[in-house]
């Protein structure tokens, strides 16, 4: 009977290890709870050479901001999901970045904005495309998400359903920025491919862990400048841009979005860490002394072991190489459930920053710091 009970808790927990659900913390002290949060605003060829002492002031002013406003949602116990929102609210406000209010134009002079948002509890997921009026793609992603049975909107849909849902409409004059149309006519001047990794950094997201184990994701941008024919990049692509599940990580991504939509970089990366995850949980669990019925002594959880954050980088890194490989670059920010908060760029830099409930709050921009 024994045995059977033993073989009853094994095949259990190898069928729970399959599903690999970690620790959450509802029933933890929440003394105890972590809470982890990373952003970017964008991977790109960002040298110190080219940044004046002001500029490179306000970029990590505007980026400690939005790690602020996520840090302290997390800190005071709210979801992951309102974390990622607060942070790229702001990022999308902030003019200095391409996303939101400083959106860089198209080919025609116009502004198509794209966002995602996920759930990593549910994985429940929502993204518009193209959208040329919307203050803030971030809420209206959401929204796709929570009010609408659909992933993803695209368009003059998108914005029909925007007005419905009462989000906020703006003259799409309101994304006009001088610095981004100098970019444009530099580029149609020198005949540039919109593809130039100048002109299209400035990619916003975040990615938490809240103290609930709850995992979130979001990415917001304006695209790359000078893109034509209704272009839409990875950013809003659930699995390419933006992807969040609580058995393995949340991860936003920028860069050169075609490569990352045909790498699916957010979703490989998850997936490749719920696998490492599910190989260190047999692994110790065949390290685990037989009784006398040849059956363990115990059974390990995958919620007791703690992935390495050297795992997770290593993770991270090989499928930028991958990236890198096709001829793409940019950069992700990445969020465990161990509450690791890591970036992964090929580029000279990335904007960006993390804060963990251990004391970690950094900002950074060059690939040296
Ligand atoms: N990934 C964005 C896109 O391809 C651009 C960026 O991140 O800079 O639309």
């Amino acid at each position: 009977m024994r045995g059977f009970f033993t073989r009853f808790a094994l095949v259990f927990s190898v069928v729970a290890l399959a599903g690999q659900v970690p620790a959450t913390a509802q029933d933890a002290d929440p003394a105890d709870t972590r809470w982890s949060f990373a952003i970017h605003g964008g991977a790109g060829t960002i040298s110190r050479e080219d940044m004046t002492p002001q500029e490179d002031a306000a970029h990590r002013a505007a980026l400690q901001a939005a790690l602020d406003a996520g840090s302290k949602v997390l800190e005071e116990g709210g979801t992951a999901m309102d974390a990622v929102e607060a942070a790229i609210l702001l990022l999308e406000d902030e003019p200095r970045f391409n996303a939101g209010r400083g959106a860089v134009y198209t080919w025609e002079g116009s502004h198509e904005l794209d966002a995602s948002i996920m759930d990593g509890a549910t994985r429940d997921a929502g993204a518009v495309a193209g959208v040329t009026n919307i203050r803030n793609p971030i809420l209206l992603a959401r929204k796709v998400m929570t009010d609408s049975p659909h992933v993803m909107l695209a368009g003059k849909g998108a914005e029909d359903f925007a007005v419905e849902q009462g989000i906020e409409i703006v003259p799409p004059s309101y994304f006009d920025t001088e610095r981004r149309r100098e970019a444009l006519e530099r580029m149609k001047a020198r005949q540039l491919s919109s593809l130039d990794v100048d002109l299209k950094f400035g990619t916003v997201g975040a990615a938490a862990l809240d103290r609930n184990g709850n995992m979130a994701a979001g990415t917001s941008t304006g695209g790359m400048t000078g893109k034509r024919w209704g272009r839409v990049g990875d950013a809003p692509i659930i699995g390419a841009g933006t992807y969040a599940d609580n058995r393995s990580c949340a991860v936003s991504a920028t860069g050169w979005g075609e490569y990352f939509i045909r790498v699916g970089v957010a979703h490989e990366i998850c997936v490749r860490l719920r696998t490492q995850h599910r190989l260190e949980a047999l692994t110790a669990q065949l390290g685990v002394p037989k009784d006398d019925n040849g059956w363990p002594e115990t059974v390990v959880h995958a919620s007791e072991l703690d992935l390495e954050p050297e795992i997770a980088q290593k993770v991270s890194d090989d499928v930028m190489d991958d990236v890198e490989k096709l001829g793409g670059d940019g950069g992700i920010i990445l969020v465990t459930p161990e509450g690791h908060a890591l970036f992964s760029f090929n580029t000279a830099g990335m904007y960006r920053g993390r804060a963990t409930s251990d004391g970690v709050n950094e900002v950074a921009i060059y690939g040296d710091e």
